[in-house]
């Protein structure tokens, strides 16, 4: 049956909720926009479902970068992790120093690579 989550993102202060199907194995659930709660500042100018996809993104984003990190430098841990969005909602990640410049030049191509050009910068 249709279950319906609300999810506050850690990336924003918006407040969404969606759907999914209990019955599909985990692997093959999809989760479809229902309704927008709340929508924050960077998101109120959109409309529900697009906001809820733009925010879907931004979370991605930045949970995704960890995991990347990860693959270049397992010690790396999720206390090591600093992250906000400018203005742009361009997402810039910090590692409190514990990146060498060429980790972080690897990096920074990868997450180029992903997700494009100007949606994450190494700092
Ligand atoms: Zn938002």
């Amino acid at each position: 049956m249709l279950q319906v989550t609300r999810w506050s993102p850690d990336t924003c202060g918006c407040i969404l909720e969606y759907e999914w199907d209990d019955t599909l194995e985990a692997s093959a659930r999809t989760h479809s926009f229902k309704k927008a709660v709340k929508l924050c500042e960077h998101h109120k100018a959109l409309l529900g479902a697009k906001a809820f996809d733009q925010v879907m993104s931004e979370n991605t984003r930045k949970n995704t970068v960890l995991g990347e990190i990860q693959k270049i430098k397992p010690d790396i841990t999720l206390e090591d992790y600093t992250w906000s969005f400018d203005a742009n909602r361009k997402l810039k990640v910090g590692f409190l120093g514990k990146l060498k410049a060429g980790e972080k030049s690897s990096l920074q191509s990868l997450c180029d690579n992903e997700f494009g050009v100007n949606k994450i910068e190494v700092i």
